[in-house]
C-alpha cells in the first residue's frame, strides 16, 4: 500500500501555510483516496504548530518540524527537516509545492532517500497507479510519467488546483526531531523591490502585456514612451495585474532605444520567455505573433488592443480584439478603474 506524505511550509509571516502548500494538501487528499493510500501531512517552519489548523480534516497524522533553525529557507536545515519527515512517515510518494524553498531541497532529499524526484508537475491522474503530468520544451511537449522507484517525490506547480479548505476539527501535530548538520549559511536579510515596483505577480488575476508598439512613433510622428509608462503603471496600480512584455519590447533596453524603465527580460512572455497562468490577459501594442502567443497558453480569457486589424490576435488567437489606438483606449480604461476604486 502506498503512503503519501504532503510536505508543506509556512509563508513569510511564519504563521500560515502558503497557498501552494494548501493546494498540495488538496492533491494529497484526492489521490490518497483514489489510490487507496494512507496520507500524512508534514509542516516545516519556525513555529509550525501555529500554522497547523488550516490542514484540519485532511489527514489523521500531521507531523511538524519546528524551531529557529527553520525560520529561514536554507538548504542544510530544510533538507534535513524534509528527510526526517519522509522517514518518519515511511512515505512512498511525496507531494510538495514547487516553491523556491522546496524546489531547492526536494531533489537532494530524494537522493538521500534513494528515491526519485520529478518537478513542475501540473496534473495528477490515476491509472493502474499514480501518473504525473509535466511539460517539456517550453510547454510544447506534454509527458505523463509513472515510476516504480520509491520514494517518488513530486513538486506540484502552484495554481493548478483549489487549495485545501480546513474542516472544523482539532489538529494534534506530532513533532519530529531533526539532527541538524553544521549550519554555515545564515540569511541576514532580503533585498527585494517594493511591492509596487514588483511588476511580476504570479498570483494576479490579470496579465497586462505591453508590446513594442508603445515605444514606436505614433500618428504625430513622435515617440510617447513617458506617457506609455504612466498608462501601463496606472493600469497595474489599479488592478494589481502582472506585467508581461513581448520580446521586441524587452530587447530594446539593450539596443539604446526608447524603453520602458520597469521592463526587463524577466517580464518576457513567449517561446523564449515565460508561460504564466492568469485568468485574463490584455495585450496592448503587441502584434500577437506565434512565438509570443505560445506563452499565453494558460491565459483563459484573451483580449488585445492593436492598431492592426490584421495582427496575429485577430487571426483567432484572442477572444476579443479591439482595433484601436492604445494611447486613447488605456486612459479611458484607467479612468474607469480609478472611478471604481
Ligand atoms: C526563435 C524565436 C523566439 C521568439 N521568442 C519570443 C518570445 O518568447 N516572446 C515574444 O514576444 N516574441 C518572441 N519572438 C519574436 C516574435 O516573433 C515577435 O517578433 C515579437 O513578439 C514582436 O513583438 P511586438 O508584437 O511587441 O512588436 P511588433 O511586431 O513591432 O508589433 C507592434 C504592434 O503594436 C501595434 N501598435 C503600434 N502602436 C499602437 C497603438 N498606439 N495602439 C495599438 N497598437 C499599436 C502595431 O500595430 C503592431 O501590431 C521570437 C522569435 C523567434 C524567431
Amino acid at each position: 500500500m502506498e503512503k503519501i506524505l504532503v510536505l508543506t511550509h509556512v509563508d513569510e509571516s511564519g504563521a500560515a501555510l502558503t497557498r501552494a502548500s494548501l493546494e498540495s494538501i488538496a492533491a494529497g487528499v484526492e489521490f490518497a483516496e483514489a489510490i487507496s493510500a494512507t496520507l500524512v501531512i508534514g509542516i516545516l517552519g519556525a513555529n509550525a504548530t501555529a500554522a497547523a489548523q488550516p490542514v484540519a480534516g485532511a489527514a489523521s497524522r500531521v507531523l511538524f518540524v519546528s524551531g529557529e533553525a527553520f525560520a529561514q529557507p536554507r538548504y542544510a536545515s530544510d533538507a534535513a527537516a524534509c528527510e526526517a519527515m519522509c522517514r518518519a512517515a515511511e512515505a512512498t510518494i511525496v507531494f510538495a509545492p514547487e516553491s523556491s524553498r522546496f524546489a531547492r531541497v526536494v531533489p537532494g532529499v530524494a537522493y538521500r532517500l534513494g528515491g526519485f524526484a520529478d518537478t513542475h508537475i501540473t496534473a495528477l491522474s490515476k491509472g493502474d497507479s499514480l501518473a504525473a503530468t509535466r511539460w517539456f520544451y517550453r510547454q510544447r511537449v506534454e509527458a505523463v510519467l509513472q515510476r516504480t522507484t520509491r520514494p517518488w517525490l513530486l513538486l506540484l506547480e502552484g495554481g493548478t488546483r483549489e487549495p485545501w479548505a480546513a474542516k472544523a476539527e482539532p489538529v494534534q501535530p506530532e513533532e519530529i526531531a531533526v539532527t541538524l548538520p553544521v549550519l554555515r549559511t545564515n540569511v541576514v536579510g532580503i533585498q527585494a523591490p517594493k511591492q509596487d515596483e514588483q511588476t511580476i505577480r504570479p498570483e494576479a488575476k490579470i496579465l497586462l502585456v505591453a508590446g513594442a508598439g508603445w515605444t514606436k512613433k505614433q500618428a504625430d510622428g513622435q515617440v510617447h514612451s513617458v506617457e506609455a509608462e504612466q498608462l501601463i503603471l496606472g493600469f497595474l496600480h489599479s488592478t494589481d495585474a502582472s506585467l508581461g512584455s513581448s520580446k521586441s519590447l524587452a530587447d530594446q533596453s539593450g539596443e539604446d532605444q526608447q524603453v520602458l524603465k520597469f521592463m526587463t527580460h524577466m517580464n518576457q512572455i513567449g517561446q523564449t520567455g515565460a508561460t504564466p497562468r492568469h485568468a485574463k490577459g490584455l495585450s496592448t501594442c503587441c502584434h500577437g505573433e506565434e512565438p509570443h502567443v505560445v506563452g499565453w497558453r494558460f491565459i483563459n480569457d484573451r483580449r488585445a488592443i492593436s492598431l492592426d486589424a490584421n495582427c496575429g490576435w485577430a487571426r483567432g488567437k484572442a477572444d476579443v480584439v479591439y482595433v484601436a489606438d492604445a494611447f486613447k483606449v488605456m486612459p479611458k480604461v484607467n479612468a474607469l478603474l480609478a472611478a471604481k476604486k
